[in-house]
């Protein structure tokens, strides 16, 4: 019986587990935390975004210049794929208003307990816990630590599937990179992406806002307009509409040190529709009074205007009201980021993303060089990753 050892417990690892026993071969898992899928768990908790319903042709450009290859391995393992798979696990999924994909309780939980009780009844699968990966060398040693021991392994087949560089917490650190650079294995730096964005705010809003959400605005940036949210913190801003431009905006201060982010607080209404409402309100109430009465900008959005433009005044109000300019002037810590560019370039791999250098070893999910904004596109490459490597394997 073939055996495959798979470093890395999150949903890449986890999903090639699942297919590779299936497929009648011996799985020896190794992770180095004490439990299995932490950040898959912690993707849940604000509703698990497992793919997207778009159409293929849609969704796949979300991959930006890894477009074409992910499209094949989309193609291959498609997100119907992925909601079969979760059916399987006895887990139904529904698609929401955004045509993206949940599971019915939203949670990762349930599909995640029922995954790992698959795996540990197959008398194929070995589990090993609290076994951190710090090496592997060109003849395909690996060693990893284990209650402060070294522990070697060998094995012909290898899936390393250990994750970026965000939320050290669920387990993905990236120290697995300084391993694979001394082998000659190129990858390209760890960046924070699907990130928030620094302002440096008076500490009179700091003290106003606290954590603060902004709904149903338009986030503009380089001639790209979202419809979302952000959240306004007291380091700056973050949130789905700010991930959505995040890669541009983190590229532009990386460049320069500052990227303007434009605000547009009332995309249902234009200027004039805004200027007519007000002029209809008392002149003698206060400013933040008939805007709230004319077109219902709340509290937190007031104080945003008057932090941004201190004069505002009923005249320029509707033009600024639609172009609250932001300037950021630097990235959040990539610990905080929901996933990072970076990782194992594809020159690297062949098109089962085996290792060319290492023949046998298999690169997938987060560990990979790619960048995906929020939607379901993270969790789907992964799992068509995995899917991928384990047709190599098959092969
Ligand atoms: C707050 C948050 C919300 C998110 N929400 C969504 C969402 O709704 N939809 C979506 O598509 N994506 C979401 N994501 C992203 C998604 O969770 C990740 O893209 C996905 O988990 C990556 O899967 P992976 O298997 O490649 O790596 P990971 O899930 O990071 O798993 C890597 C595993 O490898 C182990 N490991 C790491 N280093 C070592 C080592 N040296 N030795 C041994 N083991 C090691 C880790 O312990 C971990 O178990 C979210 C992420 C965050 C942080």
């Amino acid at each position: 019986m073939k055996k495959v050892i798979i470093i890395g417990g999150g949903p890449a690892g986890l999903y090639s587990a699942y297919k590779l026993l299936y497929n009648g071969f011996k799985v020896d898992l190794y992770d180095h935390s004490s439990g299995l899928g932490k950040k898959f768990l912690v993707a849940g908790n604000g509703g698990l975004n497992l793919t997207h319903s778009e159409d293929i042709e849609e969704f796949v450009k979300k991959y930006g210049e890894n477009e074409s290859f992910f499209a094949s391995m989309i193609n291959e393992f498609t997100p119907n794929d992925l909601r079969s798979f979760c059916t399987e696990l006895g887990v139904e999924t529904f698609v929401g208003s955004s045509k993206r994909v949940f599971p019915k309780n939203l949670k990762a939980a349930e599909i995640l307990l029922n995954w790992i009780k698959r795996l540990k009844e197959n008398e194929n699968f070995s589990l090993h816990l609290n076994h951190k990966f710090t090496n592997i060398n060109s003849n395909k040693e690996i060693t990893l630590i284990h209650l402060e021991n070294k522990v070697k392994i060998q094995g012909d087949n290898v899936i390393f599937a250990m994750g970026g560089a965000s939320w050290k917490k669920t387990g993905s650190d990236g120290t697995w990179s300084e391993s694979f650079k001394k082998i000659g294995i190129e990858l390209s730096p760890f960046l924070p992406m699907n990130c928030g964005f620094e302002k440096s705010w008076s500490p009179f809003f700091i003290e106003k806002i606290g954590y603060s959400p902004l709904k149903n605005i338009e986030l503009k940036y380089n001639g790209k307009s979202i419809r979302g949210e952000a959240m306004l913190t007291p380091f700056g801003i973050e949130g789905g509409g700010v991930y959505a431009h995040s890669l541009a905006l983190r590229n532009e201060i990386m460049k320069t040190g500052v990227a303007i982010l434009c605000i547009d607080l009332k995309p249902s209404l234009t200027e004039s529709e805004i200027q007519n409402k007000i002029s209809q309100q008392n002149q003698k109430s206060s400013l933040s009074n008939q805007l709230r009465k004319a077109i219902g900008i709340e509290k937190i959005a007031f104080l945003l205007l008057k932090e941004i433009y201190p004069h505002i005044n009923r005249e320029n109000a509707p033009r600024l009201i639609k172009n609250v300019e932001i300037s950021l002037s630097g990235v959040r810590p990539i610990d905080e980021a929901i996933s990072t560019s970076g990782g194992v370039k594809f020159t690297e791999l062949t098109e089962f993303l085996e290792l060319k250098k290492l023949k046998g070893c298999y690169v997938i999910g987060e560990m990979l060089d790619f960048e995906a904004p929020t939607g379901g596109y993270l969790l789907q490459g992964c799992f068509s990753s995995a899917a991928r490597a384990v047709r190599g394997l098959l092969n």
